[in-house]
């Protein structure tokens, strides 16, 4: 019989290419699913894509802004007219409820049109020079050819946020998705496709970190390179950039975020955090609440809650109409997880719920939401990233300790607090040594036009999103004209 799986190949100078190689694309609710191959790329493909993407930049980067806008339109609406398609696709190759997956869906639409609706603002200043009769302008032109470089997690949302405003502000793209989630990154790259952009402005090539990604931080007729993905791989990722040319580099990487729940706080407020935030998208955020900093005199009440809390929580297939946690994303994710759990109960931490995979109908990477009680801060537990549904909860006996231990780590990239006192609300702002920060919510979840990023490990260069996108998309220009004998 002959096979029915299809084929996915590069989108390279406005046209789709067969591959000569192709990676397998599994459902990790039901690894017998073969979602379809995607094509792996070899040295070529992404030295095509490059200089197709150079070819087209002359041209795309002098386009009046109300062009652009009405492309980054095109695409929005292209992205929502096939939300369920899209959303469907997400939830079947990373294991995101469909609930969740459709949130993500409708926020890359979203971000199209924020940018749509950005890049028609005035763009640059005017100043009055100090010392002399000249007029100063300043004007914010595109780098170039920007790599992107992408993570399984959220595979619509994060190309989105850095495609649209590569495009907006008049840069050319080259987009490398994660090899463990190309099928939802392939669908955007069709919309985009179909929307009309000119041939060359925005290439897809899937593959390999080690080759293509390597191979864009490489290349001198890339100029720009925003990567999202582990802390290590984005060091040498930053390393290769800045080696080759000079790069402007963008990083959002891993994070190890607190959860503080103080003495004072609402006891369904704290869970419901402290739920979302380690277990939504089965904890395989970069800003889940993996460390909850627990005060001692509402520690007792506050496990006991959200045990029962995870207790309600339903694993089970992504696309199941009453799943509350789909499976984790493969096999090799599941196993550190198993890995994480062991070590933190040698390290002398107790397992107060889960900790097991879950039997399901179908042969997928289920594993129960885990919750490890009596940990300390200075554990691998709780320094290293774990990214899936595990969390761990340190016991502190006042505020001060609260704030030493939410710090004490090498990451920063997202921290919230849950607490009646305004003052002590205040005072976490100011402390805490996160990008994001969050009172009495959870620490994951963030808006669409509002700077996001973290600091240390976490992060490295200008801020993602919303208007700060600006300073990494853009490069200033500033024009002094004198004005002359009159
Ligand atoms: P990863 O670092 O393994 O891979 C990320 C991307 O880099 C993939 O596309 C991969 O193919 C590519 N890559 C791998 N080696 C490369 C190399 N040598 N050169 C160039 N590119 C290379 O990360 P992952 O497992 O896909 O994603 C999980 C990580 O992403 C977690 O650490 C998570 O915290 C982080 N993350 C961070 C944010 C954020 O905004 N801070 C958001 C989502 C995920």
């Amino acid at each position: 019989m002959a096979s029915t799986v299809s084929h996915h190949g590069h989108l390279i100078d406005g046209h789709f290419v067969a591959g000569d190689e192709f990676s397998e694309n599994r459902n990790p609710s039901n690894t017998d699913d073969l979602i379809g191959l995607y094509a792996r790329g070899q040295q070529k493909d992404v030295d095509a894509a490059i200089a197709a993407a150079a070819e087209a930049f002359t041209k795309w980067s002098s386009t009046r802004p109300a062009e652009r806008s009405a492309a980054l339109q095109r695409i929005s609406v292209g992205i929502t007219a096939r939300e369920a398609e899209l959303a469907d696709m997400l939830a079947r190759e990373e294991g995101k409820t469909l609930a969740e997956a459709t949130g993500e869906v409708k926020r890359a639409a979203a971000t199209f049109s924020y940018y749509a609706g950005e890049i028609l603002h005035a763009q640059g200043a005017v100043y009055q020079s100090l010392a002399t009769p000249a007029s100063i302008q300043t004007v914010h032109r595109p780098v170039g050819v920007v790599g992107i470089i992408t993570p399984w997690n959220f595979p619509i949302a994060i190309p989105a946020w850095k495609a649209a405003p590569a495009l907006a502000y008049g840069n050319t793209v080259v987009l490398k998705p994660a090899e463990l989630t190309p099928g939802t990154s392939w669908l955007l790259a069709e919309i985009i496709h179909q929307s009309g952009l000119p041939n060359g402005v925005f290439n897809f090539v899937m593959g390999s970190g080690r080759l293509i990604g390597t191979r864009l931080t490489e290349s001198p007729l890339v100029k720009a390179i925003t990567f999202t993905g582990s802390s290590s791989v984005g060091k040498s990722v930053a390393n290769s950039a800045v080696e080759h040319g000079l790069k402007k580099v963008q990083l959002e990487m891993g994070g190890k975020n607190p959860l503080i729940v103080m003495d004072d706080a609402d006891i369904n407020t704290a869970v419901a955090a402290a739920a979302d935030g380690a277990f939504g998208s089965t904890g395989q955020r970069c800003t889940a609440s993996s460390r909850l900093v627990v005060h001692d005199t509402i520690h007792d009440r506050f496990v006991d809650a959200l045990v029962a809390r995870m207790q309600s929580i339903i694993v089970g297939d992504a696309r199941a109409s009453d799943t509350t946690m789909g499976p984790v994303v493969s096999e090799s994710e599941l196993q550190q997880d198993l890995d994480y759990i062991a070590l933190g109960q040698r390290e002398g931490g107790n397992l107060a719920f889960g900790g097991t995979t879950l039997e399901a109908e179908t042969s997928g990477y289920y594993l129960q939401p885990t919750l490890l009680t009596d940990t300390d801060n200075s554990w691998r537990l709780n320094q290293e990233e774990i990214f899936g549904p595990v969390a761990s909860v340190i016991r502190v006996h006042d505020y001060e300790e609260a704030i030493h231990v939410a710090n004490d780590v090498d990451y920063g990239l997202s921290a919230g607090i849950i607490t009646t006192s305004l003052a002590r609300a205040h005072d976490f702002a100011a402390r805490s040594r996160a990008g994001i920060l969050s009172v009495n919510r959870s620490t994951a979840g963030t808006d669409l036009h509002v700077p996001f990023g973290g600091n240390r490990a976490s992060s490295y260069g200008s801020r993602e999103q919303g208007t700060a996108a600006r300073s990494f998309f853009t490069t200033t220009a500033s024009i002094y004209t004198n004005p002359g004998e009159v």
